[in-house]
């Protein structure tokens, strides 16, 4: 590998406007200069703001909601020290047939896919991968390796259900958007998404959206309490609001440094809430709405997205692929196990492999029918159970 050069690193996506630019500048320059400041800091910190670069990908006129690829292609004067065939890590932001374009230090490049995994695009990579790759004779690129995943979001195939699609990988939490008023709250889909989180290996997150539309504090914590099951678990719940800020703040803290995938039922409001993350990006609701929300503009695959907020960088994957989450192979046996809450029962069911459905003398059940489980999670098992059984 090549000796990187000492540069700075670039700026990743920056939304704000010039005016605003400014006044940061005057801001950090108030903030630097003061008797005893380091010359180094200075100049390193200053450095930034002075040359901010490419203010966000595309330019500072871009929108959030674009995916990271309109980043200023590399030139050749950036690219200096790369020789042909090094190999260098950098990260999937968008995966398009036959190629993908990784970014690496603020830069997107396309890189083109060795067959084996063109193949097995979505599986073999996905966005969100950390890839190693090489610059080519002809000046282009292609990936090399796929490194180890920390996680990953999967669903299986439309087309073959034996096989897994990974959504995303290497998310770190993924935020569960539910609302209430409008729509309702709907904890079932909770449910299997916290099934699939859990066999992925990321972090859940549920963010009770749209709080403010319960302004009476009673009306409120009773609707919240239908979430304790999942507190319970060990899942945050995060009560918020993205049209009056309430848990902005919680949820930019628990975001900060990571990389998210929002997931929910059309209209919760998981736009809005990205949005509420990145204010000064300035964003068009509807054009998000298009990408987020209602699916119409499903036929794109997953990209990632940097929301850049004050220096904290908060990196989203935006999978349209999302809500058919299903689950892949997944066993009676190891549903169960997703519902540790029955485990404490479980021993006391007349059979040592009931499914606690209809068998008889069935402890689960009893301890449901006493009110000592929630209901809400044994129906949602149930019906899960009988979609594996379709299946
Ligand atoms: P998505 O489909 O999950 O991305 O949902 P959107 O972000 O598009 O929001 C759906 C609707 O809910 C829009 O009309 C929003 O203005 C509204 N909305 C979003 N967040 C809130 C909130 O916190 N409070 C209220 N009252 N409305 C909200
Ligand atoms: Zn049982």
């Amino acid at each position: 590998m090549t000796k990187r050069s000492r540069k700075k690193k670039p700026k990743r996506s920056k939304g704000h406007s010039r005016g605003q630019h400014q006044q940061k500048l005057v801001k950090k320059v108030q903030e630097l200069y003061r008797p005893g400041a380091e010359e180094a800091e200075w100049e390193d910190e200053l450095g930034e703001l002075v040359d901010p670069g490419p203010l966000r990908p595309g330019g500072p006129s871009a929108k959030r909601g674009e995916p990271a690829r309109e980043a200023t292609a590399a030139s050749a004067a950036e690219e200096e020290e790369r020789a042909v065939g090094d190999a260098v890590r950098g990260q999937v932001v968008e995966l398009l047939s036959g190629i993908c374009r990784i970014e690496r230090e603020g830069r997107i490049h396309d890189c083109a896919l060795p067959s084996r995994l063109a193949e097995e695009q979505q599986s073999r990579v996905a966005v969100g991968d950390d890839v190693l790759f090489e610059l080519l004779e002809n000046g282009g690129h292609r990936v090399h390796e796929v490194l180890p995943r920390r996680t990953t979001l999967s669903r299986p195939d439309p087309q073959n259900p034996r096989r897994q699609r990974v959504l995303a990988a290497n998310v770190d939490v993924v935020v569960q958007v539910v609302s209430v008023v409008r729509p309702p709250l709907r904890p079932a889909l909770v449910d299997r998404f916290l099934i699939a989180i859990e066999r992925g290996g990321a972090e859940p997150l549920i963010c009770v959206n749209k709080v403010d539309l319960l302004p009476d504090p009673e009306e409120r914590s009773r609707e919240l309490a239908r979430l304790g099951p999942y507190r319970e678990l060990g899942v945050p719940v995060l009560p918020c609001s993205a049209k009056e800020g309430e848990g902005i703040a919680e949820l930019r803290r628990r975001l900060t440094g990571r990389t998210a995938v929002f997931v929910g039922h059309s209209g919760v409001g998981k736009s809005s809430l990205v949005n509420a993350l990145a204010p000064e990006l300035d964003l068009e609701t509807g054009e998000l709405r298009d990408r987020w929300g209602t699916g119409r503009h499903t036929t794109t695959g997953s990209s990632l997205h940097h929301l850049a907020s004050d220096g904290d960088d908060i990196r989203v994957i935006d999978t349209p692929g999302i809500r058919e989450l299903g689950l892949f192979e997944l066993s009676p046996e190891e549903l169960r196990d997703h519902f540790p809450e029955f485990a404490p029962h479980a021993p006391q069911c007349r059979f040592n492999d009931c499914r606690h459905r209809d068998e008889p003398e069935c402890a689960v059940r009893a301890a449901v029918q006493r009110g000592e489980l929630p209901r809400s999670r044994y129906e949602t098992y149930l019906r899960i159970l009988g979609s594996l059984e379709e299946e």
